[in-house]
């Protein structure tokens, strides 16, 4: 046996490789990610190195290969635990051994060590309370976050202000000066109440959630250690089920990580769980800089804080001992990495946890169809929590209105009369509105203003994509048609590319409602630091009556006077060119319609559609999530699309349209013989490899390097992972290998 062993994991270092034979006595010790001590160069110094590869056959001449030395740290630690996992990631995802490492390991960086600093409050919680009222008056945002906050709980971090309340040392600083807030650092002050026994933050669970506690904490202690998915409406107190299921590992001595998508980490989240478990709690976010986040890690290593909040990276928190990863949201697609490995970070959990033995516990109120189906399948533990958990919180009433229907009254207005109605009663009330898109608008797709049919490829069943503004596209299969100037369903001429911007909205909404203080938020108004926090804050706080946005305002903030959500054209995120819209769709509108009357007050929601018959729109509406899962799964089975089938799609770019076509084709001719190879293997008992493609990219072109997709399903992923080796085997040898990429994407 041979290793392949990287010398340093500074980053330069981790693309050169060196092989070492591993001595027969050190077989069974040595593993990818074991640490060792191997004879380094002419005059064999011992170095320290870590194992990423095991081969059966050198790569070089036998003679001048050395042995491996011996073990250099017996067992595992957190540092051989994440090349493992990078590994896992190459050979899952395909990747680079590179990418895989720089994606689990941090950035390797010396900063000033700083000592942990807390905010204090002087105040009694009441006079607290009165001067955030005071600081709100004035629009001292931050401030007012920060003093409504210390009412609650005597001290804050001061990362915590910082970066998730956007409180800076300016604003900070007069309040110290009144004698308000102290600032302190650890060693001056460290307040031992708030570790665990934090005031009043504990709430008395309610029947459901304690089952679903109970039952985790029995199985845990039994030494069961698997994957479950709570399963619950939005306020059904998923967060205080999280939360007492992660004091019952802290209590064994454990550590916990728990994702939270970035666009709900709002400072609202962070600080629930900070009331509950105090500075154990640490946070990352992709606004740090890779210092800082090193330093995070460093915190975490050395058992300084024992819970690690954050998006999908904070995965990679190198724990002493991780006993349990919480993954809220997990239908989120912001856990789907973008860049290479394209990891998906629910798949990810899981593979760690059984590494360390530690347990995952998925959270939703829309499980993704791949968890839904795992739960079903009894592969993954099901908790159902059916009902809100604030007395006197009940469902909003949820209506359906068909856009084609007001065009044929005449009404050619984005706003249908019902919702308009609606709003009037709102304004004149004091309550708030919430005006939803679920995409922000371009002219992208075609649809009939008449019929409502979006026009799809007749092969794919996705909707075309328009191309300025004449040719069609689809982007699955690479089919082309010249845009259509009658709908090719009804007939009627009024048929146009769909898509308003927000911006276009928000002037109609306030030419509608003159008079009302209206708030949008998307790319443009957020793309500030902290712009995002600002905006809800503002809302909250009652300085807008209507909020526009795009799926931004979905998430995180509570906002009790809001009692209607308006969703101005459901459709919009319904036929874009992804086989999982359906899904979108039905997750956003359910999502959206959670934000109305999550207090006293009734709430009431307004879908607007030109689809009222589709089933994720009637699903969404009905808040029926069963009956949209059984009708997206018999089309997920009749197209072979995940989870029914797996899906690997193979991405392959050059600036050289020659050369790429010539890869695509080598590609799908390996993936041919692949196929025949697997198929010959397993006695011809293999259903076939569907193969799609190659076609052209989304976007074909963009910064002078083209991109052609193909696509591969089958229902085994093993069989598709050999695939994606013969392919990538084949094109690290290929001619063109040095001028054309090739990523690996698993749907
Ligand atoms: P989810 O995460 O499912 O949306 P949360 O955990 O945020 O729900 O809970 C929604 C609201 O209900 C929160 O304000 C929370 O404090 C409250 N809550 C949760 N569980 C209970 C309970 N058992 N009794 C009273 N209030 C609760
Ligand atoms: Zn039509
Ligand atoms: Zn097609």
């Amino acid at each position: 046996m041979y290793a392949n062993i990287i010398i340093d994991i500074s980053h330069e270092m981790v693309d050169r490789v060196f092989q070492y034979r591993i001595p027969p006595e050190l077989e069974t010790e040595i593993q990818v990610g074991t640490q060792v001590n191997i004879p380094f160069g002419a005059g064999n110094h011992l170095r320290r190195g870590y194992v990423v590869g095991l081969t059966e056959k050198a790569d070089f001449d036998i003679k001048k290969i050395k042995d491996v030395a011996g073990a250099a740290v017996h067992g595992v630690t957190a540092q051989t635990r994440l090349i493992q996992v990078a590994w896992w990631l190459k050979e899952r995802y395909g990747s680079t051994m590179n990418q895989a490492l720089k994606t689990v390991l941090p950035v390797k960086q010396k900063v000033k060590q700083k000592e942990a600093r807390y905010i204090r409050r002087l105040l009694s919680p009441e006079d607290t309370r009165k001067a955030a009222k005071e600081a709100g008056a004035k629009h001292y945002g931050a401030r007012e976050r920060l003093l409504r906050a210390l009412a609650d709980t005597p001290e804050i971090p001061y990362e915590v202000a910082a970066n998730q309340m956007n409180l800076t040392m300016a604003s900070i600083k007069p309040m110290i000066a009144k004698g308000m807030i102290a600032l302190e650092s650890e060693t001056v002050f460290r307040n031992p109440v708030v570790c665990g026994e934090p005031a009043g933050a504990k709430v008395e669970l309610n029947p459901e959630q304690r089952a679903a506690v109970e039952d985790f904490a029995r199985r845990y202690d039994a030494g069961i250690r698997d994957t479950s998915l709570v399963f619950g409406v939005t306020g059904s107190g998923k967060t205080e089920v999280y939360m007492e299921m992660i004091a019952h590992v802290l209590n064994k001595g454990r550590q916990v990580i728990v994702l939270i998508p970035e666009i709900a980490l709002t400072y609202q989240t962070v600080l629930r769980f900070y009331k509950r478990f105090g500075s154990q709690v640490s946070i990352i976010n992709s606004r740090m800089s890779p210092g800082e986040r090193y330093d995070q890690f460093e915190r975490a290593k050395s058992g300084e804080v024992r819970i690690m909040i954050g998006p999908r990276s904070a995965l990679f928190t190198p724990f002493p001992d991780p006993g349990l990863i919480i993954m809220d949201e997990e239908h989120e697609t912001a856990y789907k990495s973008e860049t290479s490995p394209r990891y998906h970070a629910r798949e990810a959990a899981v593979y760690l946890a059984g590494l360390c033995r530690a347990s995952v516990v998925l959270g939703s109120a829309t499980p993704s169809m791949e968890a839904y189906t795992k739960a079903l399948e009894g592969q993954w533990r099901l908790y159902r929590l059916r009902q809100r958990a604030k007395k006197d919180s009940h469902m909003a009433g949820v209506s359906i209105v068909d856009l084609r229907e007001e065009l044929r009254q005449g009404n050619k207005s984005v706003f249908s009369r019902k919702l308009t109605e609606a709003m009037e009663q709102r304004l004149e009330q004091g309550q708030q509105t919430m005006l939803f898109m679920n995409r922000r608008g371009y002219a992208s797709f075609v649809s009939c203003r008449s019929c409502g049919e979006a026009v799809k490829c007749p092969h794919c069943d996705v909707t075309l994509t328009l191309h300025f503004g004449q040719k069609l596209v689809c982007h699955y299969c690479g089919r082309e048609a010249k845009a259509p100037d009658r709908c090719p369903q009804c007939g009627s001429p009024y048929i146009a590319g769909f898509g308003t911007g927000t911006q276009k909205i928000e002037e109609m909404t306030k030419k509608m409602f003159p008079g009302s203080r209206v708030l949008r938020m998307d790319m443009d108004t957020t793309s500030k630091k902290g712009g995002h926090e600002e905006i809800l804050s503002a809302f909250a706080r009652g300085e807008a009556d209507i909020l526009i946005g795009t799926q931004m305002i979905v998430k995180g903030h509570d906002f009790p006077k809001v009692t209607l959500v308006g969703v101005l054209a459901a459709d919009m995120s319904l036929y874009t060119p992804d086989f999982r819209c359906g899904e979108r769709t039905f997750q956003l509108l359910t999502q959206a319609a959670g934000r109305a009357g999550r207090d006293q007050l009734a709430g009431e929601v307004v879908i607007q559609t030109y689809s009222p018959d589709h089933y994720s729109i009637v699903c969404a509406a009905g808040q029926d999530y069963e009956s949209f899962y059984r009708q997206e799964m018999v089309y997920r089975n009749m197209l072979r699309y995940p989870p029914a089938f797996q899906l690997l799609a193979v991405m392959a770019s050059s600036g050289s349209e020659d050369l790429l076509e010539q890869a695509v084709k080598d590609l799908r001719l390996w993936a041919e013989s692949g196929a025949k190879d697997v198929s010959a293997a397993a006695g011809g008992d293999v259903r076939q490899v569907e193969m799609i493609g190659p076609a052209q990219a989304p976007v074909y072109k963009v910064n002078d390097i083209y991109r052609k997709i193909l696509y591969l399903k089958h229902e085994n992923y093993d069989i598709l992972i050999k695939l994606k080796n013969r392919m990538d085997l084949g094109s690290r040898q290929a001619p063109w290998h040095s001028r054309v990429m090739i990523q690996f994407d698993f749907a």
